[in-house]
């Protein structure tokens, strides 16, 4: 086979369908779980939603105008994902329930070796879109598997557990945390937070889109396209503040501080909540109901800090024992440490895993990596977006991977690698542009930082510079081989 892509989420999806409108139809994608949809199949939480508006977060070629909302819930975005998948007829180039458990580069024959949890597999091109946000992490508390309770994940949510009445401890403060917090308090008898770092909110400009708004999108020509077009520039503008200019953070900052003295009633519980580092180090977070939640009698706001966890309790620094019944990890994701980094070889058999591991997550457009021919990754290091929609970035990504497929059929090319130099400026021109934004100079940890501290997560600026760098491929930045 030609092409082998793993992984059917977002990513894997935005390739087959582009790869079956170009006619090319030597491919498969392998996929671990039962369906198509990645983190949004996965991501079934209470109260799971997308932070980034709806006619944004959809591919280009694929346009929805029935959003319920401006921004979805999470069962419409997974819906909307099956119908795409349906109506571009990729099902037959797809393989389910199909781990991956090793890929290795054979340099004498100029392919890959794939072994699968359904059999090996060869192919020429390799393409790594097993995304950022998927394998859950759980973070290292002593005790932890003595916790006789349930124990669930953000992105394992087990829909069996039922929460009413039960004591329930949820640990973080993230993207997923603040979303699970307001839609489960109503049904438990008690529920405790555990917050490390708190997090920066913003209002959640979130309402029903109307029947004539959607008829409008579905009927009115160009309609839809305006107003998508107006929701990417209006946020592709906040990456000026991001990437070159914090400071221009500040009054928003204000905004975000009113908001946190309107919302929560009592001052002390106000003082914990408040963020000690610049808003957008992590990422903003949008939501009306969490903050409100902390006025609710029966939920706690706990900061001391997790020293242990007991058979039936939480035990925190302060030696206080938290009798608890089931434990919400929020904790987030493996994004700089994927395990698929140890699970793939490239020339002379070094894994993704030991190559980043000493020379740190170093990419070449967030595509290529020296050593490991014939590959490319999507949602790749240095891809991600505080600002704007991760769809616009895969749909880039998908463009300059088809300019590499193309070249090789074109020029009948067996292998293809980034040359090493041309990562290595790419790499410094990167860190240098990132040095300035704020999510290395806002003063917080987070995991857009390496365990180097080199930021090998986010893109610094704006999106369609990355569009730009990706639109052609250039084959000269590669070495080729007949
Ligand atoms: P996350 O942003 O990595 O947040 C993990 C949380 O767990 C943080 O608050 C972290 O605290 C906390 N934590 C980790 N270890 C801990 C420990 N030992 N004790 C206490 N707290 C601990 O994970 P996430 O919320 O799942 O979000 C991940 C990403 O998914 C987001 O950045 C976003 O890109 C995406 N997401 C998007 C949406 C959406 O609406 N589109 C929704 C959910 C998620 P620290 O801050 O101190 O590290």
């Amino acid at each position: 086979m030609h092409t082998l892509v793993v992984g059917a989420g977002l990513a894997g999806l935005a390739v087959a369908v582009r790869l079956r409108r170009e006619g090319w139809d030597d491919f498969l994608v392998l996929e671990r779980g039962h369906g198509t949809g990645g983190t949004w199949r996965d991501n079934t939480y209470p109260g799971a939603a997308c932070d980034v508006p709806s006619h944004l977060y959809s591919y280009s070629f694929a346009l929805n105008p029935h959003w319920s909302r401006s921004f979805s819930p999470q069962p419409e975005i997974q819906d909307y994902i099956e119908k795409v998948a349906r109506r571009h007829r990729v099902r037959d180039h797809q393989i389910f329930d199909c781990e991956v458990q090793s890929a290795r580069w054979d340099s004498e024959e100029q392919h890959w070796n794939i072994g699968t949890s359904q059999g090996d597999f060869i192919a020429t091109v390799l393409v790594g879109a097993f995304g950022a946000l998927c394998e859950p992490a759980l973070p290292d508390i002593p005790g932890i598997d003595a916790f006789a309770g349930e124990v669930l994940h953000s992105a394992r949510w087990n829909h069996d557990i039922d929460l009413a009445g039960k004591r329930v401890a949820v640990v973080g403060t993230g993207a997923s945390a603040i979303q699970i917090v307001p839609a489960i308090a109503p049904q438990v008898a008690e529920l405790r937070v555990y917050q490390r770092t708190a997090p920066w909110i913003m209002p959640r400009l979130d309402r029903r889109y109307s029947t004539a708004e959607r008829l409008a999108c579905a009927y009115v020509p160009f309609y839809q396209r305006t107003l998508r077009a107006g929701i990417y520039w209006a946020h592709e503008a906040q990456a000026v503040a991001l990437a070159n200019k914090p400071a221009l953070l500040r009054p928003v900052e204000l905004l975000a501080r009113a908001k946190l003295r309107r919302e929560v009633r009592d001052p002390e519980v106000r003082r914990r909540l408040r963020p000690d580092y610049g808003l957008g180090c992590k990422r903003i977070l949008l939501s009306n109901t969490y903050y409100p939640t902390f006025n609710l009698d029966h939920v706690r706001l706990v900061t001391d800090g997790i020293a242990e966890i007991r058979e039936k309790s939480i035990v925190t620094k302060d030696g206080t024992e938290h009798a608890t019944d089931v434990i919400v990890f929020a904790t987030g994701f493996h994004v700089t440490d994927s395990p698929m980094y140890e699970r793939i070889s490239g020339e002379g058999g070094r894994s993704l895993g030991e190559v980043f591991a000493t020379v740190g997550r170093r990419c070449y457009k967030g595509t290529a990596i020296a050593g490991f021919p014939n590959m490319f990754l999507l949602v790749g290091p240095n891809t991600g977006l505080g600002h704007n929609s991760m769809i616009f970035m895969i749909e880039a990504q998908v463009n300059y991977l088809l300019g590499a497929l193309t070249s090789m059929r074109r020029q009948k090319l067996r292998r293809i690698e980034v040359r090493a130099s041309a990562q290595e400026a790419f790499y410094q021109d990167l860190q240098k542009k990132l040095a300035r934004s704020v999510w290395n100079t806002g003063g917080c940890v987070s995991w857009y930082l390496d365990r180097h501290g080199a930021n090998t997560t986010m893109w610094p600026g704006f999106s369609y510079a990355f569009r730009r760098i990706t639109r052609t491929f250039d084959i000269e930045a590669y070495t080729i081989s007949r």
